[in-house]
């Protein structure tokens, strides 16, 4: 039986682990790289607008102030429109400072007059006609985005507006014209509060962090996953293809094989065991005891794997020579689930043993023929001359004449039954012509006739018509015929049927001869055919052993089957052409 080798699983099944793992990584640092990137994105963006936002509301003011200091509204007012202005829920300061950094205005009231930046830090900034913006700390040290713009209220403007005063307004903005007067300049600083921005930042980078962190995982796990359903597959495969190998030798082995419970109860059996027992595959999770009670008696009585010879009996009558072994079924954890019970069909082996037997025995008497032909054919006729001499001499009708002619015929049979006993030993010259086979039957039945009535035995012969003529040693095939008949009229002694039947199938001849005789027991079924084997108290045993001769000298072959009790049926086979 040819195994089929373990099939290699495709090299891309091995790397697919790998690639889902290099996958994984590979879109977490996507998914880094482009959160970075918008998060870049995000901050300019803003930045942009807050200082877009910032410089409106400075020019805003900035135009506020100039006409509050056209229409000479006072401080107060001026101060009141930039704490309002200041009062915005996203803007954390609002202060107009003079060119050293002192506090004009603000937002908060409490910082004007103190120092909002040291002259050195004012002259490090690099105020332009347009708004500008810088990352500035407050004094909690909270981070804010800080646009700032220096400007200018020229001389000119105060003076243009000089005559009218706004008095309604509660008085002069003498803040602002005090610093017109000195021509300086103002700046004026917002500073927006970042902590929300930065808050949904942290938001997004824990976000993108999260991400980063579950497509690594899934990458990890997923990849070992795979690692271990590639692995698990393998193994199943290995497995199986293990499971199919010895399921198959299991199943076309020779010998039977019955496994149980520990309960009794049969588990599996494979065709062999099916075959010799005769149980169907219905049998499994039947009582072995209830199904097979010769063979588990057998197994109860013998040692644990010693292999016992015995006949056993399965379904009515058919008896079969089996050897017997049975054994534990023990898990590698050492628990015992079940027994095993392995059986070899002794019936060939037997059939050989007695066929080699037969051979032995023919080799004997071959040998033994040629000595006696040597020893004893001499002095047969030195004895056979010396009787025909006391014959001669003797008185006709006197009683020594009497003797030497009983002297003379028994020598006579004596040389005869040496001649057979040649004739079976030497290889068989057959004298082969064509012969009608009904012509052989009948020759032989009219020799046994007498017989057959004597026991009440009936004939009955189912031959073709017109009748098969048949290339065959007419003389030694109705020997073949009469010995046959002889054993089944034998086996009659109170009577019963004989019965012939032949016909052509294909190139053979089958010729069937039938009785319903005593029957052959089955441990003897293999050794009738030995010579000398007997089991008549007059038998030579030689009878079958000539058959047997004569069928093989014909190219054929013979084979009984036999129900004790019931009667034995002769199958011979002869090759077979239409003349
Ligand atoms: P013999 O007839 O001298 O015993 P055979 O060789 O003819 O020798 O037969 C051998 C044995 O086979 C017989 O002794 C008998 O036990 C058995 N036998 C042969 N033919 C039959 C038969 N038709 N029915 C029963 N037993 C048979």
């Amino acid at each position: 039986m040819q195994t089929s080798p373990l099939k290699k699983m495709p090299r891309w099944v091995s790397l697919f682990p790998w690639l889902v793992m290099v996958c994984a990584l590979l879109f977490s640092a996507l998914v880094v790289v482009f959160g970075l990137h918008n998060a870049k994105r995000e901050t300019d963006f803003t930045t942009q607008l807050t200082l877009e936002k910032g410089s409106a509301l400075i020019s805003a003011l900035e135009g506020a102030l100039r006409t509050g200091m056209g229409y000479h509204w006072s401080d107060e007012v001026l101060r009141d429109l930039i704490h309002k202005v200041g009062a915005q829920p996203d803007i954390a300061s609002l202060v107009v400072t003079d060119r050293d950094g002192k506090v004009l205005m603000a937002a908060d009231k409490a910082l004007v007059g103190t120092a909002f930046l040291s002259p050195e830090a004012l002259a490090r900034l690099d105020p332009g006609r347009r708004a500008k913006w810088d990352m500035a700390e407050q004094p909690d040290g909270a981070r804010v985005f800080q646009v700032y713009k220096r400007f200018f209220l020229p001389q000119a403007e105060a003076r243009r507006h000089g005559g009218h005063r706004m008095r309604s307004m509660g008085g002069s903005c003498g803040l602002l014209e005090a610093k017109v007067a000195e021509g300086a300049s103002l700046f004026i600083f917002v500073d927006y509060d970042l902590s929300p921005l930065e808050e949904a930042r942290a938001a997004d980078e824990r976000h993108m962090a999260v991400m980063f962190a579950i497509l690594i995982f899934v990458g990890v796990v997923g990849g070992f996953t795979l690692f271990l359903l590639a692995n698990y597959r393998r193994s199943r495969k290995v497995v199986q293809e293990t499971t199919a190998f010895s399921s198959e030798i299991v199943r076309t082995l020779p010998v039977g094989i019955i496994a149980t419970d520990m309960g009794g109860r049969i588990t599996s059996a494979n065709p062999a065991a099916r075959e010799i027992t005769g149980i169907g595959r219905e049998a499994a999770g039947r009582d072995i005891r209830e199904l097979l009670p010769g063979v588990w008696r057998v197994v109860e009585t013998q040692g644990e794997a010693r292999e016992q010879e015995a006949w056993c009996t399965f379904g009515e009558k058919r008896r079969v020579p089996l050897a017997i072994s049975a054994s534990r079924i023990v898990t590698e954890e050492g628990e015992a689930i079940g027994t095993a019970i392995i059986m070899r069909d002794l019936g060939e082996i037997r059939r050989l043993q007695s066929e080699l037997r037969r051979r032995d025995r023919l080799v004997a008497l071959g040998n033994m023929a040629a000595g006696i032909a040597h020893e004893v054919r001499n002095p047969l006729s030195a004895i056979k001359g010396l009787a025909r001499f006391f014959m001669e001499a003797s008185p006709r009708e006197s009683e020594e004449s009497r003797m030497a002619g009983i002297m003379t015929q028994e020598v006579l049979r004596l040389d005869k039954v040496v001649g057979d006993l040649l004739d079976f030993a030497r290889p068989d010259a057959l004298n082969l012509s064509d012969v009608p086979l009904d012509e052989v039957v009948e020759r032989a039945r009219g020799m046994i006739g007498p017989d057959m009535e004597a026991r009440g035995v009936r004939f009955e012969a189912d031959l073709p018509k017109p009748p098969l003529i048949v290339r065959l040693d007419r003389d030694r095939m109705t020997q073949v015929l009469l010995n046959l008949f002889l054993n089944a009229v034998q086996a009659m002694p109170d009577g019963g049927m004989l019965r012939v039947r032949g016909r052509a199938e294909g190139s053979e001849l089958l010729l069937e001869v039938a009785d319903t005789g005593c029957g052959i027991a089955p441990e003897r079924l293999a050794d009738i055919f030995s010579p000398y084997f007997t089991t008549k108290a007059s038998g030579t045993g030689l009878g079958l052993s000539i058959v047997h001769k004569i069928v093989e000298a014909h190219e054929g072959t013979i084979e009984a089957a036999s129900t004790p009790g019931e009667g034995t049926v002769f199958l011979l086979r002869f090759p077979f052409s239409v003349a």
